[in-house]
């Protein structure tokens, strides 16, 4: 079952009101290590790509530092996050696009941005939101899942999801909205066994196997 209107604005109401200024748990320095920061979260933890990108921010800021840098010392610093090979690759590519490309400037437009190496709807999505204010939707695993239990957004693909939570989201909660949604599926609305009995949306929520 969809929900409707008011549910939805009441939703996002308590939610602002548990958590007015949400934060992402990835940490960056600048719209440059933030793009590096969520590319390398692909498959990874926040708390995992936090500890390695520690070290390598306090000497990379720029896609040029990057380049000076070089793939196998760039390796050297995130060798233990998921895939850190591939990934590697991508950034240096991206880098290099970035300066070729874009005068070393972090493009705010999404079809720019996902023609970056490695970077996709999702992380353009996200960068574009963090980095530059634009209320953009990024679809990861939990917002996916969020849409589709509590019949807000409904939808096989993360495209789907992201196209309807645009259409249904209040306007004046759209901003913070991809934050909420991700911070709620991650620590209440969890995978495997979402903490229903702790949920502030509980009497909003269509999902039918909720938990008590
Ligand atoms: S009631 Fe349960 S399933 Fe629905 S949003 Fe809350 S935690 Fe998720």
């Amino acid at each position: 079952m969809a929900m409707n209107k008011a549910d939805r604005t009441e939703f996002f109401r308590r939610l602002e009101e548990d958590n007015p200024e949400p934060k992402g748990e990835l940490d960056y320095t600048n719209p440059y290590t933030l793009l590096v920061a969520v590319a390398l979260s692909a498959q990874a933890t926040d708390i995992g790509v936090n500890k390695a990108t520690k070290a390598l921010f306090e000497v990379v800021s720029t896609p040029q530092d990057m380049l000076d840098m070089g793939e196998s010392k760039l390796k050297d610093y995130i060798k233990t996050i998921g895939l850190f090979n591939s990934k590697a690759k991508n950034v240096i590519k991206a880098a290099h696009m970035l300066v070729e490309e874009h005068g070393g400037i972090v493009p705010n437009d999404q079809d720019a941005l996902e023609r970056l190496a490695g970077v996709g709807r999702k992380t353009a999505n996200v960068v574009r939101s963090m980095a530059w204010g634009v209320p953009t939707i990024a679809v990861d695993t939990h917002v996916f899942r969020m849409g589709n239990r509590t019949g807000m957004a409904t939808g096989k693909t993360t495209l789907e999801v992201e196209k309807k939570l645009l259409k249904v989201i209040p306007k004046q909660y759209l901003f913070h909205a991809h934050h909420w949604l991700i911070l709620h599926g991650r620590y209440i609305c969890k995978a495997r066994k979402p903490e229903c009995s702790k949920c502030k949306v509980y009497d909003l929520c269509k999902y039918k196997a909720k938990t008590v």
